[in-house]
């Protein structure tokens, strides 16, 4: 058969001028992307939390995905790793207070580690400046009410501790016990997350002098307590806290990067980032089902971050790109915050970085970029986004602070522009909040490729934006 020369015509020129619509498709299939979501959200690696072998399991998976596209190495780093050193906090296994001689009652240990006291203590209101005036509170623990005369919300209370807190020790004192007359659900949850697990940084040295200070919380939801120890100054409690325990441990971000084409340009780099970890196994469901699977949040967001990944080896631009898959996310932003301190790549080299998380989605026509009004890119995106079809717009719920709750937050306070990447939704609310943290699971999840095809769309191949 002989090809005709207008065939040939059609052929070069759809090989040497791909729109960016197609650039982004040639590697990215629905397969694929459903591949990596059934794999990271299976009940096989339970929910991905920091510090476990399924977390770990979930990194190896990720390196080598980066691997197989061709992805380089990051200089400096451990392979494909960058290694976050951790802390685990278990839970303390007894933690109760008797106070006044009444029933024994729980406390929310909010800072400190195993204690018993049954020592002095000393009642002081709201335990403000004027509550020391003639107070003798040195090597004593102070009793005193959250909040103020003026202050009543529990996020509020908790915005005071601070100022309680310095003042507490400026004037001698070993420890409080703070009061909440809060409602008891509010209290419900502020107990539960003292009777998990927690992870954060090592102490260093510097803070070391603030683990011997404890704060405790506890429920005393119509100020009986209080009244009670305001009349009768004389008998106060004892406090037990034990079975708690610290453990060092190593975590990872995975990174990879590949190099820009253009001899200047690839100094500058655009970072394509996404937590790989989720909340673990936790309260079952009603079917008896513990394992938070963690699908839209955030394999979905990973996933964009691979697809990414395999497209750019394949189509490098003339920017470098950094890919950087984050540890320890649920745990408080732990990984970002690591890299931001301690990056790989000087941060003054970094012109962007485009953060992919995701709670949930309710409107498959379009992309939720939460921090697109903040980045000049705005209408760049807007016009790639649209090549798949979708339409891009803000963060539906400002309220909920999602840009300061994700990991691109670091960046952003450190001079980048890093907005966050998501499934579309309207509210946080309905379909959203179902599944947030919550029935996070595979079934039912609507892999609308459009979603991840304009991720990949909107950097790289756009001339509009980052290749010019
Ligand atoms: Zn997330």
């Amino acid at each position: 058969m002989k090809y005709s020369p207008i065939l040939f015509l059609f052929l070069f020129t759809s090989t040497f001028a791909q729109t960016d619509k197609e650039l982004a498709a040639s590697l990215i299939t629905k397969n694929k992307i459903e591949g990596h979501i059934y794999f990271l959200a299976s009940d096989a690696m339970k929910g991905r939390e920091t510090g476990t072998n399924e977390g770990k399991i979930t990194a190896e998976y990720l390196a080598n995905q980066l691997r197989s596209y061709g992805t380089k190495k990051v200089p400096g780093a451990n392979g494909f790793f960058q290694d976050v050193p951790l802390t685990k906090t278990t839970a303390a296994t007894t933690r109760n207070i008797v106070i006044n001689g009444g029933k024994e009652t729980q406390i929310a240990p909010i800072e400190g580690g195993n204690y018993h006291y049954d020592g002095a203590a000393v009642y002081l209101n709201y335990g403000l400046e004027e509550d020391y005036a003639g107070q003798d509170v040195r090597g004593k623990l102070v009793y005193i009410k959250a909040g103020s005369e003026t202050i009543r919300g529990a996020q509020q209370m908790f915005g005071l501790m601070e100022q309680k807190k310095e003042l507490a020790k400026k004037n001698g004192a070993i420890g409080i016990v703070e009061l909440a007359a809060i409602n008891p659900e509010i209290w419900n949850f502020i107990d539960h997350s003292y009777s998990e697990n927690r992870v954060g940084f090592p102490e260093n040295d510097e803070k070391t002098e603030t683990v011997d200070f404890n704060y405790y919380w506890v429920l005393d939801t119509d100020n009986a307590i209080a009244n009670d120890l305001a009349t009768k100054r004389s008998n106060f409690g004892k406090v037990t806290i034990s079975g708690i325990e610290k453990q060092e441990f190593i975590s990872r971000n995975v990174v990879a990067m590949v190099e820009g084409t253009d001899a200047k340009l690839k100094n500058e780099y655009i970072i394509y980032s996404g937590h790989y970890d989720h909340v673990g196994i936790g309260r079952p469901d009603a079917t008896g089902d513990s394992i938070y699977n963690g699908a839209r949040d955030n394999a979905v967001g990973i996933t964009t971050v691979l697809s990414m990944a395999e497209n750019l080896a394949k189509h490098p631009t003339k920017r470098s790109a950094l890919f950087i898959l984050f540890t320890a996310e649920e745990k408080g932003l732990l990984g970002s915050k690591y890299y931001v301190e301690n990056p790989l790549i000087p941060l003054k080299q970094m012109v962007f970085c485009f953060n992919s998380d995701n709670a949930g989605y309710n409107d498959t026509s379009l992309v939720t970029i939460v921090g697109l009004g903040r980045t000049i890119a705005e209408n760049d995106i807007k016009v790639a986004v649209s090549a798949y079809g979708l339409k891009a717009v803000d963060d539906p719920a400002p309220e909920q602070n999602f840009f300061d709750r994700s990991d691109n937050v670091h960046f952003a306070v450190k001079g980048i522009p890093a907005p966050t990447f998501s499934m579309g939704f309207t509210s946080f609310s309905g379909e959203v909040t179902k599944h947030y943290h919550q029935d996070n699971k595979i079934p039912g999840i609507h892999i609308y490729f459009a979603y991840y095809g304009c991720m990949v769309c909107i950097h790289p191949h756009s001339k509009l934006f980052f290749c010019i």
